[in-house]
């Protein structure tokens, strides 16, 4: 069972951090026929010593009230780096907190990691929600150029969920959008299937890629597939994974298109 935020200290979550309790998997990303691997997710986790485990989520919310969500930011950003390295032509999706990506200096942040790890920026997509950009969307389209100039890509996730306002895909260069699970879960409901239409034809007009999250049926993946999604991610394919379990699951597929 996950602990709340509230039950976590800081010398808790400090600790867990000096330990490297707090761990990083990965969920593969496909391309929407299902025959390669073009990404993985890094998605945190934190098993304690007594085996109690805290969910992404609380850890999160723990780290951003105790002002810590760039050093679990930048901790989970070396992490992942330093294991997807030898995972060649896979792209790594890293999610960011909005307070930690409004940051004058995460682009900086973001450079020093990838020296440090090796890791080339042309294979790092940083993942943020819509209110990372909304709250001041010519800081985060900054933001973006920034990432852009080192050579990074930046994808919207969970859309849809958010202020899904129309106008920060207008104006925000995105490279990539990420339809929430809640969406899919309505396949194929009429006005889930409408809605879902609509949607990846706007971000496909715009440019960007699109991928649907949490696709957990077949019936999902064949309607996403026609509808025009490129990339699917979901526990019909894998869930979260190991780094050491990634080359045997990479093997398995075609090598991702360039
Ligand atoms: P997210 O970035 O949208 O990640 C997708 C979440 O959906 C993950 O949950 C993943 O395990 C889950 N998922 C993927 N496919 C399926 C599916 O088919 N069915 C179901 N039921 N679930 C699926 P997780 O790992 O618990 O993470 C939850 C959220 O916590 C993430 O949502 C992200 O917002 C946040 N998070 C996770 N790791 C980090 C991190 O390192 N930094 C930050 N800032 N946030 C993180
Ligand atoms: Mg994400
Ligand atoms: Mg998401």
């Amino acid at each position: 069972m996950a602990a709340a935020a509230s039950l976590i200290s800081r010398p808790d979550f400090l600790q867990a951090i000096d330990r490297r309790d707090l761990s990083v998997v990965f969920q593969p990303q496909l391309t929407a026929d299902g025959q390669s691997v073009p990404s993985v997710e890094a998605l945190l986790r934190w098993r304690r010593p007594d085996g109690s485990f805290i969910g992404a989520e609380n850890a999160v919310a723990f780290a951003q009230s105790a002002g810590l969500i760039d050093v679990l930011g930048l901790y989970v950003l070396e992490q992942a780096c330093s294991a997807a390295r030898e995972w060649s032509g896979v792209t790594l999706a890293v999610n960011i907190s909005p307070t930690h990506f409004a940051k004058p200096n995460f682009a900086e942040d973001v450079a020093r990691v990838l020296d440090v790890t090796w890791f080339p920026a042309n294979r790092l997509e940083i993942e943020i929600i819509e209110s990372a950009a909304f709250e001041n969307p010519e800081h985060a389209s900054r933001q973006i150029e920034k990432l852009h100039a080192i050579g990074a890509r930046v994808a919207m996730d969970d859309f849809g969920t958010g202020y899904s306002s129309l106008s920060l895909l207008q104006r925000l260069p995105f490279d990539k959008v990420k339809i929430d699970k809640s969406f899919i879960d309505g396949i194929p409901a009429t006005r889930s299937v409408a809605i879902l239409h609509a949607m990846i034809a706007l971000v496909r007009a715009l440019g960007m890629k699109v991928t649907a999250e949490g696709v957990e049926t077949v019936e999902q993946q064949r309607f996403l597939k026609a509808a025009g999604c490129h990339y699917l991610q979901g526990y019909l394919y894998a869930r979260p994974l190991p780094a050491d379990s990634i080359p045997a699951f990479l093997a398995k597929y075609q090598p991702a298109p360039r």
